[in-house]
């Protein structure tokens, strides 16, 4: 039969996208519960999924931020069965530290972190029972690797890694198989909030010099990495599908775009963390807008070798 796939966050960018493509699977493999806050924001999706609605493709309210979305949701569905569970609905967060205050760090949290570990108590014990079942987190390169003014996102990130990687072990015991996917910049409305909000910021509590570095060095060259290096939410959907089509066998950790392996190889080569720290320090402040000649220069460099460890969306 068909294997149910619910996935938060639809109602835009990765997982409305997730959403489609796997309800247009050419072998129908798959049910799509596709799931968002509020369904007032629906008609995107809908007219996306164009015939899939109603049949492959079914919709349904969830918030991961409330305990009782979430077990509504669940208990909603025919026997409570999800066979693959895609934690993507996530939000972002930019700029200094000093002009952030401690809720919104929380709320980020809140949603990047404890929304998905609400889901995974959530649809865990049954998939446990039936010893089946795949849990895939969209996670992010900044789940790896850290990157200057994005603080509190990648931490969110880091945790959520951390998490998932103590469960896998418990989890492979049961036959339940997890999945971190690890994209690097994607064009989504993620990318066009950042801009907008930071525009519209002001940065109380945050020195001249820091947001400085922040307006005038970090964000130009996130739009340009943006620019040159962003993947489509759709490159997204399809390294995700393949991730699904592995089963039992997929990998762990699943990097989407080949132009960052060498980052987070640098990473693991020197576990001091001084090659990472300083690489990045001459990437922002010496090479500036030519940071994405630098990773393309990289990956050319490493002859490409690095890119077996990515899943390829092609
Ligand atoms: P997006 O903003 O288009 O999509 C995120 C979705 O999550 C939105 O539809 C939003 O409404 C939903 N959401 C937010 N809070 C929610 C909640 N409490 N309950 C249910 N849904 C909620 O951006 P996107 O790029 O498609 O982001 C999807 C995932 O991809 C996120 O986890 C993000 O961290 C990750 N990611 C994005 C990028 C990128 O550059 N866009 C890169 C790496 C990872």
């Amino acid at each position: 039969g068909q294997k149910v796939v619910l996935i938060t966050g639809c109602s835009s960018g990765i997982g409305l996208r997730m959403a489609v493509m796997l309800a247009k699977d050419e072998k129908q493999r798959y049910h799509v519960i596709a799931t968002m806050r509020d369904l007032k924001r629906k008609d995107k999706l809908v007219e996306a999924a164009g015939d899939a609605y109603g049949k492959s493709l079914s919709l349904a309210v969830l918030d991961v931020c409330t305990d009782e979305s979430v077990k509504q949701c669940i208990d909603g569905i025919k026997d409570r069965h999800v066979d693959v569970l895609i934690n993507n609905a996530g939000i972002g967060l930019v700029g200094p530290v000093e002009s952030i205050s401690i809720a919104e760090m929380k709320s980020v949290f809140e949603t990047n972190f404890f929304g998905v570990i609400r889901m995974i108590k959530e649809v865990m014990p049954d998939m446990k029972k039936r010893k089946g079942g795949h849990i895939i987190v969209v996670s992010s390169v900044m789940g790896l690797q850290g990157v200057v003014f994005n603080d509190v996102y990648a931490a969110s990130k880091f945790a959520m890694e951390g998490f998932c990687e103590c469960l896998a072990v418990q989890l492979l015991k049961f036959n339940v198989t997890m999945s971190m996917i690890e994209p690097g910049p994607v064009h989504t409305e993620f990318e066009s909030k950042m801009i907008q909000d930071v525009r519209q910021k002001e940065f109380p509590g945050a020195d001249a010099d820091t947001v400085n570095y922040f307006k005038n060095v970090y964000l130009p060259s996130s739009v340009d990495i943006f620019e040159t290096l962003g993947q489509t939410p759709d490159d997204i959907a399809r390294c995700t599908k393949k991730v699904i089509e592995q089963g039992s066998s997929a990998r762990f950790r699943n990097l989407t775009n080949p132009l960052y392996t060498p980052i987070v190889a640098l990473k693991y080569a020197d576990e001091t963390g001084g090659l990472s720290v300083h690489a990045f320090y001459h990437m922002l402040f010496n090479l500036g807008p030519l940071m994405h000649v630098s990773m393309k220069a990289m990956q050319y460099l490493t002859c490409g070798c690095l890119r077996s460890r990515t899943i390829s969306p092609n």
